[in-house]
Protein backbone atom coordinates (compact mmCIF):
# COMPACT_ATOMS: atom_id res chain seq x y z
CA UNK A 1 0.00 0.00 0.00
CA UNK A 2 1.44 3.05 -1.07
CA UNK A 3 -0.26 6.39 0.19
CA UNK A 4 -0.06 9.71 -2.12
CA UNK A 5 -1.17 13.27 -1.09
CA UNK A 6 -4.33 13.96 -3.10
CA UNK A 7 -4.64 17.48 -4.36
CA UNK A 8 -7.61 18.51 -2.48
CA UNK A 9 -6.09 19.88 0.81
CA UNK A 10 -6.17 17.49 4.04
CA UNK A 11 -6.08 18.50 7.59
CA UNK A 12 -7.67 15.44 9.28
CA UNK A 13 -7.57 11.60 9.62
CA UNK A 14 -10.63 10.32 10.78
CA UNK A 15 -10.61 7.05 12.21
CA UNK A 16 -13.58 4.23 12.18
CA UNK A 17 -14.66 0.27 12.70
CA UNK A 18 -17.44 -1.28 10.37
CA UNK A 19 -19.67 -2.45 13.86
CA UNK A 20 -19.16 -5.68 12.74
CA UNK A 21 -17.09 -8.80 13.52
CA UNK A 22 -18.72 -11.28 10.52
CA UNK A 23 -16.10 -12.68 8.45
CA UNK A 24 -18.60 -12.06 5.34
CA UNK A 25 -18.09 -8.64 5.72
CA UNK A 26 -14.46 -8.26 6.22
CA UNK A 27 -14.06 -6.78 2.83
CA UNK A 28 -14.61 -3.64 1.37
CA UNK A 29 -17.02 -4.18 -1.34
CA UNK A 30 -19.88 -5.32 1.18
CA UNK A 31 -18.90 -2.17 2.89
CA UNK A 32 -19.87 -0.16 -0.42
CA UNK A 33 -22.74 -2.18 -0.87
CA UNK A 34 -24.30 -1.17 1.99
CA UNK A 35 -23.29 2.93 1.40
CA UNK A 36 -24.49 2.39 -2.10
CA UNK A 37 -27.74 1.20 -0.94
CA UNK A 38 -28.08 4.22 1.02
CA UNK A 39 -27.95 5.95 -2.19
CA UNK A 40 -24.16 7.09 -2.12
CA UNK A 41 -22.38 7.19 -5.19
CA UNK A 42 -19.51 5.03 -3.21
CA UNK A 43 -17.87 3.70 -0.16
CA UNK A 44 -17.80 6.07 2.21
CA UNK A 45 -14.53 5.52 3.49
CA UNK A 46 -10.72 5.89 1.71
CA UNK A 47 -9.24 2.85 3.32
CA UNK A 48 -10.52 -0.49 4.80
CA UNK A 49 -8.34 -2.54 7.04
CA UNK A 50 -9.64 -5.93 6.77
CA UNK A 51 -9.01 -8.52 10.08
CA UNK A 52 -6.25 -9.76 8.09
CA UNK A 53 -4.50 -6.66 7.77
CA UNK A 54 -4.87 -5.78 4.36
CA UNK A 55 -5.70 -2.32 3.62
CA UNK A 56 -8.02 -2.40 0.39
CA UNK A 57 -8.87 1.30 -0.86
CA UNK A 58 -12.63 2.34 -1.48
CA UNK A 59 -13.36 5.60 -1.97
CA UNK A 60 -10.81 7.43 -4.74
CA UNK A 61 -8.41 9.48 -2.25
CA UNK A 62 -9.23 12.81 -4.43
CA UNK A 63 -12.78 12.60 -3.16
CA UNK A 64 -14.45 13.97 0.08
CA UNK A 65 -15.58 10.99 2.38
CA UNK A 66 -19.06 10.01 3.25
CA UNK A 67 -18.17 9.32 6.93
CA UNK A 68 -18.16 12.03 9.76
CA UNK A 69 -21.22 14.00 9.07
CA UNK A 70 -20.45 17.42 9.27
CA UNK A 71 -16.30 17.01 9.60
CA UNK A 72 -15.86 15.45 5.70
CA UNK A 73 -14.02 18.04 4.29
CA UNK A 74 -10.49 18.22 4.60
CA UNK A 75 -10.67 14.90 5.80
CA UNK A 76 -9.50 11.47 5.04
CA UNK A 77 -11.73 8.37 6.57
CA UNK A 78 -10.22 4.64 7.56
CA UNK A 79 -11.97 1.81 8.62
CA UNK A 80 -11.18 -0.96 10.25
CA UNK A 81 -13.61 -3.84 10.12
CA UNK A 82 -14.29 -4.91 13.82
CA UNK A 83 -16.85 -4.62 16.63
CA UNK A 84 -15.60 -6.35 19.88
CA UNK A 85 -12.89 -4.15 20.54
CA UNK A 86 -10.98 -7.44 21.58
CA UNK A 87 -11.43 -8.71 18.49
CA UNK A 88 -9.55 -6.29 16.35
CA UNK A 89 -6.31 -7.93 15.16
CA UNK A 90 -2.47 -7.23 15.77
CA UNK A 91 -2.00 -7.30 11.90
CA UNK A 92 -5.04 -4.32 11.71
CA UNK A 93 -3.66 -2.04 13.84
CA UNK A 94 0.55 -2.88 12.20
CA UNK A 95 -0.84 -1.78 9.16
CA UNK A 96 -3.22 0.85 10.70
CA UNK A 97 0.33 2.08 12.02
CA UNK A 98 2.11 2.15 8.98
CA UNK A 99 -0.43 3.52 6.75
CA UNK A 100 -1.35 6.25 9.39
CA UNK A 101 2.60 6.91 9.56
CA UNK A 102 3.04 7.18 5.81
CA UNK A 103 0.22 9.72 5.86
CA UNK A 104 1.77 11.96 8.59
CA UNK A 105 5.23 11.83 6.25
CA UNK A 106 3.16 12.85 3.40
CA UNK A 107 2.15 15.90 5.29
CA UNK A 108 5.97 16.44 7.12
CA UNK A 109 3.26 15.92 10.62
CA UNK A 110 0.92 18.81 10.04
CA UNK A 111 -1.96 16.63 10.21
CA UNK A 112 -4.11 15.13 13.20
CA UNK A 113 -5.68 11.80 13.94
CA UNK A 114 -9.07 11.50 15.12
CA UNK A 115 -11.48 9.09 16.24
CA UNK A 116 -15.10 9.53 14.72
CA UNK A 117 -16.14 9.77 18.35
CA UNK A 118 -14.82 12.94 18.71
CA UNK A 119 -17.07 14.56 16.36
CA UNK A 120 -20.23 12.55 17.04
CA UNK A 121 -22.08 10.96 19.66
CA UNK A 122 -21.42 7.61 18.19
CA UNK A 123 -18.99 4.95 19.89
CA UNK A 124 -16.59 4.67 16.74
CA UNK A 125 -14.05 3.59 16.54
CA UNK A 126 -14.35 1.16 19.82
CA UNK A 127 -10.47 0.82 19.94
CA UNK A 128 -8.73 2.52 21.68
CA UNK A 129 -7.04 4.52 18.61
CA UNK A 130 -5.17 6.82 21.35
CA UNK A 131 -2.57 3.87 22.47
CA UNK A 132 -2.49 2.06 18.89
CA UNK A 133 -1.23 5.09 17.21
CA UNK A 134 0.56 6.96 20.26
CA UNK A 135 -1.54 9.76 19.69
CA UNK A 136 -0.68 12.86 22.45
CA UNK A 137 -3.59 15.31 23.12
CA UNK A 138 -3.97 16.96 20.05
CA UNK A 139 -4.23 14.75 17.73
CA UNK A 140 -1.13 14.15 16.61
CA UNK A 141 1.80 11.35 15.49
CA UNK A 142 4.81 13.58 16.53
CA UNK A 143 4.54 14.13 20.38
CA UNK A 144 7.15 11.35 21.66
CA UNK A 145 9.31 11.76 19.04
CA UNK A 146 9.82 15.65 18.80
CA UNK A 147 11.62 17.09 21.21
CA UNK A 148 10.16 20.62 20.00
CA UNK A 149 6.47 19.72 19.94
CA UNK A 150 4.26 23.02 20.61
CA UNK A 151 0.90 23.54 22.36
CA UNK A 152 -0.57 24.21 18.70
CA UNK A 153 -4.27 25.69 19.17
CA UNK A 154 -4.74 26.60 15.83
CA UNK A 155 -5.42 23.05 14.56
CA UNK A 156 -7.88 22.61 17.29
CA UNK A 157 -11.51 22.76 16.13
CA UNK A 158 -13.38 25.50 17.56
CA UNK A 159 -16.27 24.04 17.95
CA UNK A 160 -18.85 24.72 21.10
CA UNK A 161 -18.35 23.12 24.08
CA UNK A 162 -20.68 22.35 26.99
CA UNK A 163 -21.66 19.95 29.82
CA UNK A 164 -20.20 16.58 28.87
CA UNK A 165 -17.99 16.99 25.84
CA UNK A 166 -14.82 15.54 25.71
CA UNK A 167 -11.96 15.29 23.55
CA UNK A 168 -8.54 17.16 22.60
CA UNK A 169 -10.61 20.96 22.33
CA UNK A 170 -11.44 20.47 26.22
CA UNK A 171 -8.55 19.72 26.91
CA UNK A 172 -7.41 23.11 25.47
CA UNK A 173 -9.89 24.54 27.13
CA UNK A 174 -8.81 22.99 30.88
CA UNK A 175 -5.54 24.33 30.54
CA UNK A 176 -6.44 27.70 29.24
CA UNK A 177 -8.74 27.93 32.29
CA UNK A 178 -6.07 27.14 34.53
CA UNK A 179 -3.74 29.31 33.55
CA UNK A 180 -5.71 32.61 32.85
CA UNK A 181 -7.61 31.56 35.97
CA UNK A 182 -4.45 29.92 38.38
CA UNK A 183 -6.90 27.10 38.68
CA UNK A 184 -6.05 23.56 39.30
CA UNK A 185 -9.14 21.64 36.68
CA UNK A 186 -8.15 18.41 35.87
CA UNK A 187 -6.80 18.28 32.75
CA UNK A 188 -8.59 15.07 31.48
CA UNK A 189 -10.46 16.13 28.09
CA UNK A 190 -13.76 15.85 30.13
CA UNK A 191 -16.40 18.88 30.34
CA UNK A 192 -17.78 18.14 33.81
CA UNK A 193 -19.40 20.35 36.06
CA UNK A 194 -16.18 21.94 37.48
CA UNK A 195 -15.27 22.80 33.85
CA UNK A 196 -18.46 24.39 33.64
CA UNK A 197 -18.25 26.57 36.97
CA UNK A 198 -14.13 27.78 35.40
CA UNK A 199 -16.10 28.69 32.01
CA UNK A 200 -18.77 30.67 33.95
CA UNK A 201 -16.03 32.66 36.36
CA UNK A 202 -14.13 33.23 32.83
CA UNK A 203 -17.16 34.66 30.92
CA UNK A 204 -17.88 37.01 34.11
CA UNK A 205 -14.71 38.14 34.48
CA UNK A 206 -14.29 38.89 30.21
CA UNK A 207 -17.87 40.62 30.72
CA UNK A 208 -19.35 37.61 27.97
CA UNK A 209 -22.54 36.05 28.38
CA UNK A 210 -22.25 33.81 31.63
CA UNK A 211 -23.78 30.71 30.37
CA UNK A 212 -20.98 27.83 30.86
CA UNK A 213 -21.26 27.34 27.27
CA UNK A 214 -17.63 27.84 25.09
CA UNK A 215 -18.78 29.33 21.79
CA UNK A 216 -17.36 31.88 19.15
CA UNK A 217 -17.08 34.44 22.10
CA UNK A 218 -15.07 32.18 24.86
CA UNK A 219 -12.90 30.60 22.13
CA UNK A 220 -11.85 34.61 21.39
CA UNK A 221 -11.60 35.52 24.69
CA UNK A 222 -9.80 32.20 26.15
CA UNK A 223 -7.51 32.29 22.78
CA UNK A 224 -6.16 35.92 22.93
CA UNK A 225 -4.69 35.28 26.51
ZN1 LIG B 1 -17.42 5.94 12.30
Amino acid sequence: MEFYKPKRSIEVVFLHCSASDSPAHDNVETMRKWHLARKWHDVGYHYFIRKDGLIETGRDIEKIPAAQLGYNQGSIAICLHGLKPELFTEQQFNSLISLCRQINEAYENQIIFRGHCEVSNKACPVFDYRTVLGLDHFGEMTYASNPHFKESPARILHGTLKLTSFGAEVLVLQQRLNQTLQTALAEDGIFGQQTKSAVMAFQEKRSITVDGVVGPATWQQLLST
